[in-house]
């Protein structure tokens, strides 16, 4: 087995434990687990604009701030951009759903040093 690592993952904005991820380069091995143990699987981006069909529309500005429809589309051009990769929803308590693609992941893990027992969460 090469390359295998387990790490915690945290939320990047107020360290929160939102789960674990399990890592191996050889054979390849992505798997995020929860705070509970229960695997959370991964959804290709264009799935979820899919099954989301109301984000691709902005929000009403009466009921939102401006800050939250320039992150709602920010994001949108994130799955849009990554539509055939494997997005993960990761909840924080504090901070709600951060999203991160598999391939984020991967590269945040390898570039993680040994001793390194915990990792925040990429952004999508
Ligand atoms: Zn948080």
């Amino acid at each position: 087995m090469l390359g295998a690592r387990e790490l915690e993952l945290v939320c990047p904005h107020c360290v929160s434990a939102l789960g674990r991820v399990r890592y191996r380069l050889f054979p390849a091995q992505l798997v995020i687990t929860s705070p509970h143990g229960a695997e959370i699987e991964g959804v290709r981006a264009g799935q979820m604009l899919l099954f989301y069909p109301e984000w691709t529309t902005d929000p009403d500005p009466a009921l939102v701030s401006s800050q939250e429809i320039a992150a709602h589309r920010r994001l949108m051009r994130r799955l849009e951009q990554n539509m055939l990769e494997l997005v993960f929803d990761l909840r924080c308590p504090v901070h709600g759903s951060l999203f991160c693609t598999s391939p984020a992941l991967s590269r945040a893990i390898r570039a993680t040093s040994p001793d390194q027992r915990h990792l925040p969460v990429p952004a999508l």
